[in-house]
């Protein structure tokens, strides 16, 4: 089984909440992590402690986007430069007691639970998930929308006639190229759906699937339908679809264009 969490290169924590709030952009979750990150280093380690300064910080922090889904105060940066995400309660991080019970689920939950990209994503796509965004932010959107990530290496593919491999990344402008394509996921307008893959919040906030109503644009199904959906193309998620599929092909032939075949394996 490959591991998602915390790769040596990346780390992610979105089942713990991170993007759940009308404002999830970089600035935003940075914010709202370093807020927590501050107030629970100088909390005492111990259950009640945490309970109470668990419960201070989900009273001040942003308001969801889909209700139904919990948001964990207790998710927060693991290093001094704020570059690696990760849980503050767990025993690795307090140097002993484990105070997962502290936050919105119980230490048998947050033990046991692996999202289903776990069964999903191989080593490979793992791997490219891990090298080619960059932070934890963009990782975290990547790496649990599997059909993103597999329809944008196919369309690389697709343009390149060869499959992407691990090597190509160790070529920078390739990566970049990658991960310019891969940043649509959060660079879209405020307010849109995007982020969470191919779903919108329903009326009970439990998560509905999108689709791009083509014909009732009256046009033609994009060669890159499966990228636009996930990135929430559809004109009522608050994106311009015309606009996207403008992007998706400048990034794509961005990566075209730095992808450099690699010599054959003897
Ligand atoms: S969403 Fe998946 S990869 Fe991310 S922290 Fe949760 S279980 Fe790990
Ligand atoms: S207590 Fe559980 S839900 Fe909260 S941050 Fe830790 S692992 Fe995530």
């Amino acid at each position: 089984m490959i591991r998602l969490c915390q790769r040596p290169g990346a780390s992610c924590g979105a089942c713990c909440g991170l993007y759940n709030s009308r404002d999830h952009g970089r600035e935003a979750v940075q914010a709202e992590l370093t807020r927590r990150t501050l107030v629970l280093r100088r909390t005492e380690p111990t259950l009640p402690a945490f309970r109470a300064a668990a419960a201070k910080l989900a009273a001040g922090g942003p308001e969801p986007l889909f209700p139904s889904v919990r948001v964990c105060p207790l998710l927060g940066f693991l290093d001094e430069s704020e570059t690696r995400i990760g849980c503050l309660a767990h025993p690795l991080v307090t140097g002993g007691p484990d105070l997962r019970d502290a936050g919105v689920y119980d230490v048998t939950i947050c033990e046991s639970f692996l999202c289903p990209s776990h069964a999903w994503l191989d080593e490979a796509e793992a791997s490219f998930a891990e090298l080619a965004t960059g932070g934890y932010h963009l990782y975290g959107l990547v790496v649990t929308d599997v059909p993103f990530l597999r329809a944008a290496l196919g369309a690389v593919a697709a343009l390149t006639g060869a499959r992407v491999e691990r090597r190509h990344l160790e070529r920078p402008a390739f990566r970049e190229a990658l991960t310019r394509l891969l940043a649509l996921k959060e660079e879209l307008e405020p307010g849109s759906e995007g982020l969470f893959g191919a779903f919108r919040p329903g009326r009970d906030g439990e998560p509905v699937p999108r689709t791009i109503d083509y014909q009732a644009m009256g046009r033609e199904r994009s060669p890159w339908d499966v990228l636009l959906t996930c990135v929430g193309a559809d004109p009522h998620s608050g994106n311009d679809l015309d606009l996207l599929e403008e992007e998706v092909r400048r990034r794509l032939e961005a990566c075209e264009a730095a992808f450099t075949p690699l010599p054959v394996r003897r």
